[in-house]
């Protein structure tokens, strides 16, 4: 028992150095001396102690006490007691009580210490061996659990990693075999149409077992595991022909589920080997199965979605409306064959490019990489090829964009068609029409009529003047959307304003109403058809003067903001009702409160509308029934 360390803790080194020179070093002990618990803490802390002796009486203390602490913080190293012998005839209870090795009552031969010293150090070596072992046992059966884990959480990659149904199968069941020691591994599933079960993933068993084999559920292990939803543990002494199709000696099956569904089991089993399974089996074998049921649903979500894509594809590839659908980075996430086509493009890649390097057309970029994500946009698309498109862009939140294309080309053509019907009959009534104005006029200064002839007479001249009218406006909307209006100038709005106004003194004057010019002197010019924007101001003017009651109000005024002209004809009029507001600029269309008393022809917003779109400007209104109605028209400033 040379080279070991005793701590000495006693009040004075007397005591200690008789020992020393007696005892301790003539057999062989290197011995440290304290004289304070705290002291002795520090040394057992410091040194490598093998053993504490400690003398009962220090200075001022209880030493029962500094033992009992000592043992608590060191449990392992052997304390022994020496008291002298007058002391409490219970002292040696009392320190085998509180867990020293030994108490010796002094005076005692110097064998009795050396014998209790060598056996406090047995005991510790004792001690300390079995805790090694324990330890071993311990971290043994800590690294198997780390094992368990890293397989699981392996798997757990392996089943959000591998696309491939078979791999991510196959690897659960090699796992399940590898974690529970077993023989062979299976994977059962149901299948739906025969409702047998069907070897899916299996390990060690043979192929032409694995191709041919199918477990009813009735009155079979994996059935009732299917049935109940609950795993199954079977580990009898003797062999058993269970139903499992195969001899087991032991066997586990596990559920698989999907959303409380059972969809299969997870098993393992053994035939010559005898070890049974335990019970934290079960557990192990239930995270893969949770695994396995996660990879077979992933799988099935995975090939529908795959299934819908491919419809979607098929009806985008297939369909004849164009569509592009651009990200919020304005980058190409999907263009169909038709908008292709329908684009004139002949790149091959246009997935992730921005969508200017691929579309030329400036409007139809400009809207698809706008800001606004609220609001749909219509704008038509005219080809090379002489196609004209009707592009519908639309906001998609957290997406982007789509724009759609409808080729519009033969309702073009058919509105052409119209339109030139209608300028041909237009043009060729005029001249038979000014004829009959003509000669109604002169009806009266033929001769004597009577009153009820001329009241009569009257009425045909009003009827006439009607049809004149819309048959000069839609001559004019002709020439206007033929854009027939070319010659353009620099006009002074204010001056286009205050003649258009004053052509409808005297009407409004009539009706008592009153009309506020609100228009700065300064107000900037406008590059444009004079004549056409005096029709423009005439027509919204006299609207507001038509639709207005007697001793209504209307007012003019006019503001420049960024390179813009914004004029505003307010009035407190009979205003338009919200189910005819979106149709009022429609050709022909009049709204429902638009009585017969008012003359028109639903012709005037039409050509309003016509006259700011060939100017490059932009209208809109807002309207509130029986208040009154106010038309912006915003034009580019001239040069702006
Ligand atoms: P109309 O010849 O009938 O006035 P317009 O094309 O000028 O035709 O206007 C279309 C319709 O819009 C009108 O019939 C009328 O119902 C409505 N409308 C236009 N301006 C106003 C207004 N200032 N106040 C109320 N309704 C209006």
């Amino acid at each position: 028992m040379a080279d070991k360390t005793i701590l000495f803790l006693a009040s004075d080194q007397q005591s200690l150095d008789i020992l020393k020179k007696n005892i301790f070093e003539p057999a062989g002990y290197r011995v440290l001396f304290c004289d304070s618990r705290q002291k002795a803490e520090i040394t057992v802390q410091d040194e490598k102690v093998d053993i504490i002796i400690l003398e009962k009486r220090i200075k001022g203390l209880d030493s029962l006490e500094i033992a009992a602490s000592l043992i608590k913080r060191y449990p392992a190293i052997p304390l022994i007691l020496l008291a002298p012998q007058t002391e409490d005839p219970d002292i040696v209870l009392k320190a085998l009580r509180i867990g020293a090795t030994d108490c010796i009552i002094s005076p005692f031969s110097q064998e009795l210490l050396l014998d209790s010293i060598q056996n406090g150090l047995r005991r510790a070596d004792v001690w300390k061996t079995w805790a090694r072992a324990q330890t071993r046992e311990h971290l043994k059966t800590l690294q198997e659990r780390i094992n368990e884990m890293e397989t699981l959480a392996k798997m757990g990659q392996s089943v959000t990693s591998y696309l491939d149904l078979d791999q991510v199968l196959s690897a659960v069941v090699k796992s399940t075999v590898e974690l529970t020691g077993a023989e062979e591994g299976t994977l059962l599933l149901l299948d739906d149409e025969s409702g047998d079960l069907y070897m899916r993933a299996s390990l060690n068993f043979r192929d032409e077992f694995v191709r041919t084999f199918r477990l009813p559920i009735k009155d079979t292990l994996a059935g009732q595991v299917i049935q109940t939803g609950k795993p199954f543990i079977f580990d009898k002494e003797t062999p058993e022909k269970i139903k499992t199709n195969y001899m087991v000696l032991s066997l586990v099956y596990v559920p698989l589920l999907i959303k409380e569904r059972v969809i299969g089991v997870l098993g393992v089993d053994n035939r010559t080997n005898n070890t049974p399974f335990k019970h934290y089996h079960v557990e192990l074998m239930s995270a893969m199965a949770n695994y396995a049921a996660i990879a077979i649903e992933n799988a099935r979500l995975y090939t529908h979605t795959q299934v819908e894509r491919n419809k979607l594809e098929t009806i985008l590839t297939n369909v004849g409306d164009g569509v592009i659908v651009v990200n919020s980075e304005g980058k190409l996430v999907l263009i169909n064959p038709s908008a292709i086509a329908y684009l004139g493009l002949n790149g091959k890649e246009y997935i992730n490019k921005p969508v200017h390097q691929i579309i030329q057309n400036e409007e139809l970029v400009r809207a698809l990489q706008g800001e606004s994500l609220i609001s749909k946009q219509r704008i038509e698309i005219s080809t090379d090829t002489g196609q004209t498109f009707l592009t519908t862009i639309t906001p998609i939140p957290e997406v982007g964009r789509t724009a759609t294309f409808q080729d519009i080309t033969h309702l073009k053509d058919l509105d052409r068609l119209k339109s030139d019907f209608v300028q041909t009959v237009s043009h060729d009534l005029r001249s038979p029409l000014t004829a009959i104005l003509g000669y109604v006029e002169l009806i009266e200064r033929a001769g004597n009529i009577n009153k009820r002839q001329k009241e009569y007479i009257r009425r045909v001249y009003v009827s006439l003047n009607n049809i004149s009218n819309l048959i000069n406006n839609l001559l004019d909307l002709g020439r206007i959307e033929a854009g027939f209006d070319t010659q353009k100038e620099l006009v002074p709005i204010r001056v286009i304003i205050k003649h258009a106004s004053d052509g409808l003194k005297h009407l409004i004057e009539e009706k008592k109403q009153t009309l506020l010019l609100d228009i700065p002197e300064d107000l900037p010019l406008v590059y444009g058809n004079p004549v056409r924007l005096r029709q423009m101001f005439n027509n919204l003017l006299e609207n507001a003067y038509k639709y207005t009651l007697s001793g209504g109000h209307i007012v003019v005024s006019a503001t420049t903001e960024a390179e813009q002209i914004l004029i505003q004809i307010t009035d407190n009029g009979i205003g338009i009702p919200t189910a005819d507001q979106p149709y009022v600029f429609d050709k022909l269309y009049r709204a429902r409160n638009a009585t017969s008393e008012v003359s028109g022809s639903g012709l005037g917003l039409s050509i309003v509308r016509s006259i700011i779109e060939n100017h490059g400007g932009r209208y809109w209104f807002d309207s509130t029934i029986d208040q009154g109605t106010t038309f912006t028209v915003v034009l580019p400033v001239a040069g702006g």
